[in-house]
């Protein structure tokens, strides 16, 4: 038997996801869950973008908006600060860190019902003394460097990044999706708001220029050369891949994981003898 865990799900060459930054931008993501709808009953394919929330700024209204994409499954979450002013630095007090971290663990848990997994340092500027402050709460964070991350050689508490901008052009967008399909990388792009005006506010990426990337992505997405995904779903695939090994007896194959049971319960793409199975962790299958 030939069997091999696939670098990405479905055995995609790369991965994408789409992370936007403090959770208050209503109209505009409604726009995007408009976009990712269309997407999906044009072409199949199903993006789904992680809201970076920050607590301090998700109204009840937001909240409402949050649960209906998220049950939808176009939107998933991870935390993003009580108040967006700290920096994950070593300038600041580390108690003052620790109780941002556990506070906005706590408070997101509340206000939706289960914990959020991973960080998104606000303001770009977090450095390893936040990091491992981090690490007692969160399985991963995004900062704000701009680089393609390749599996295998990431750092789970340093996660690069593309940034949007509204000066960006169709062209860069889409060629930063054909570096990671030319490398196997995994591109994470932060963004705030997409805007229909033409001055630029907190890095937003027009409204055009994201519909043709999505359209781009789409594309790529239905011939498997990139999987469009969260950030929590790109953490967990990538983190158990790095993991697991694959113990086989007789006609029986397990996914053996020695990660968190609680946490690591996705599914991982196995080739065996040149087809394709979803397995979860530490689930056998008989073939
Ligand atoms: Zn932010």
């Amino acid at each position: 038997m030939n069997a091999k865990i696939c670098k990405y799900k479905n055995n995609a060459k790369s991965a994408f996801t789409f992370v936007f930054d403090d959770g208050c931008y209503g109209e505009s993501t409604e726009w995007t869950y408009e976009i990712f709808k269309k997407i999906y009953e044009e072409t199949g394919i199903k993006f789904k973008a992680t809201s970076a929330q920050t607590v301090g700024f998700i109204s009840p209204r937001l909240k409402e908006m949050w649960e209906r994409l998220f049950s939808e499954g176009y939107y998933d979450y991870c935390a993003h600060s009580i108040g967006h002013c700290i920096c994950y630095c070593k300038d600041t007090p580390a108690e003052e860190m620790h109780k941002d971290a556990s506070e906005t663990k706590e408070r997101l848990k509340e206000m939706y019902g289960t914990a959020p997994l991973i960080y998104a340092t606000p303001g770009g500027g977090s450095d390893s003394f936040g990091w491992d402050i981090l690490k007692g709460y969160y399985i991963a964070n995004r900062n704000g460097n701009d680089k393609i991350n390749i599996p295998g050689e990431i750092d789970w508490f340093n996660i690069g990044t593309f940034t949007a901008m509204l000066n960006r052009t169709t062209e860069e967008y889409t060629s930063n999706i054909d570096e990671i399909i030319k490398n196997g990388g995994w591109s994470v792009q932060v963004n705030h708001w997409i805007t229909k005006k033409a001055e630029d506010k907190f890095h937003s990426q027009s409204f055009e220029t994201f519909v043709n990337e999505c359209d781009y992505l789409a594309k790529k997405a239905k011939s498997n050369q990139v999987w469009v995904c969260s950030l929590n779903e790109a953490v967990l695939y990538l983190q158990e891949a790095e993991k697991s090994t694959l113990e086989i007896n007789g006609n029986k194959l397990t996914l053996v994981c020695p990660l968190d049971k609680e946490i690591y319960t996705y599914p991982l793409t196995v080739e065996i003898d040149g087809k394709l199975y979803d397995i979860k962790p530490n689930e056998t299958i008989t073939l």
